[in-house]
């Protein structure tokens, strides 16, 4: 028998593959099932971006690149940076992965000794606590509640930081609670690290999916911030392009960026050269999907209407394309005589008696909520809301 390292017990199976598993399973038996449990666009990638790694393959753009990516991709992203950012790096600083994960595990991978502790605020995508442990790192979880729109207060962060504090990951807007954070409100958060030398990971990869007025700022924008802040970002989500495995971080110095590809060297090399060709394409014409953010806006009011109109308690935040569903009132009553005791109670319901897959968010770290995905058409909204009131009714 082979004896596992400490390592590989470390991490927790993706609970959102999971779901998404147990509803293609369903799928493939010819139920009609709404999955609320996605967590990528249902478009296709816009045509510009398929042309272009179409051509990258005719011209032969199918060997290495340089680890960190290719000339022409980073130099795309520090334009992007600037332009849209106002953020002003060189393509020494940028360092293309295989998908964001990929570069949250690099940044983490070179701040991160054994023992040393990360701040997450809860609830918080899924992945950051396992990225963090494969480093040796600690979490140091602070919870947020929907009557602050899950947002933290610069105070909470000063009670967590410690002598072990080596960096915190701030998500805006949130995955999966979509809370978009205000300038005024980043330019708070920032004030709390200016003294200190702790590192700020900052995931901006639903940067263009914000509704309802609200915009998007980066933290490393404010005075200070920039030298300690590792800005994450990739194609998956807005370009609708989560397949091609394209991510990027903006480090803070050109050393911090080659440690990472240091890292990555190793690990997995150069992210796909055809997907790097493509990103550059869309990156340049950004304004290009647009459709897609609008089409989203509307299926979030669709979404919010339909669960409003059923009375489910959800929250009406304003980015990403998420909205938690409250679920603790439900907790400690029954489905036909089975107990009822958790979210995850509820989504194997869910999946089981309405073919309706949903996120339990236990993992996220906010245990009283489900997570539905509105990346699904009008129609499957509002049917997947019917099924999902219709066992709520029956809850008792
Ligand atoms: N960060 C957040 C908050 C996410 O929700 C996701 C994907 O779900 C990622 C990062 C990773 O994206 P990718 O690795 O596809 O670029």
């Amino acid at each position: 028998m082979v004896k596992f390292a400490k390592r590989a017990g470390l991490v927790a199976p993706s609970m959102t593959l999971a779901i998404t598993e147990q509803a293609n399973k369903l799928k493939a038996e010819g139920i009609n099932v709404v999955n609320f449990g996605i967590g990528e666009p249902d478009f296709n990638t816009p045509q510009y971006i398929i042309d272009a790694a179409l051509k990258a393959m005719e011209k032969g753009m199918t060997k290495y690149t340089a680890v960190a990516g290719t000339i022409d991709l980073r130099r795309a992203i520090c334009d992007k940076l600037k332009s849209e950012n106002n953020l002003s790096y060189t393509p020494e600083q940028i360092v293309v992965s295989n998908g964001a994960k990929q570069s949250l595990y690099n940044a983490l991978q070179i701040l991160v000794d054994e023992g040393d502790e990360v701040i997450l605020v809860a609830p918080y995508w899924l992945s950051y606590p396992d990225l963090v442990k494969l480093c040796g790192g600690v979490c140091v979880v602070i919870h947020t509640d929907e009557s602050k729109g899950f947002r933290i207060e610069p105070e909470e962060i000063r009670k967590a930081i410690t002598p072990r504090t080596k960096a915190i990951i701030l998500n805006s807007p949130n995955n999966p609670t979509g809370t978009v954070y205000s300038r005024e409100e980043l330019e708070a958060i920032a004030k709390v690290f200016v003294q200190t030398d702790i590192a700020i990971i900052s995931d901006e990869i639903y940067e263009k999916l914000v509704y309802n007025g609200t915009s998007h700022s980066s933290i490393a924008e404010f005075p200070n911030m920039y030298e300690k802040t590792f800005v994450i970002n990739g194609m998956s989500k807005a370009f609708a392009m989560t397949g091609w495995r394209i991510g990027y971080a903006a480090a803070p110095t050109a050393e911090a960026a080659k440690k990472m590809s240091g890292i990555q060297s190793h690990e997995t090399s150069n992210a796909n050269s055809i997907a790097q060709y493509a990103s550059a394409a869309a990156l340049r014409d950004s304004s290009a999907i647009q459709y897609m953010v609008d089409e989203f806006a509307k299926r979030r009011k669709t979404m919010i209407a339909e669960l409003k109109n059923n009375n489910i308690e959800c929250i009406e935040s304003d980015g990403a394309f998420y909205t938690m569903v409250k679920v603790k009132s439900l907790f400690g009553k029954t489905y036909k005589g089975i107990p009822v005791t958790s979210a995850l109670d509820i989504a194997s319901l869910l999946i089981k008696e309405a073919a309706v897959a949903v996120v339990p968010c236990e993992s996220f770290g906010a245990d009283s909520f489900i997570r539905l995905s509105y990346a699904l058409g009008e129609d499957d909204i509002k049917e997947g809301v019917r099924r999902i009131a219709d066992l709520f009714r029956k809850i008792v």
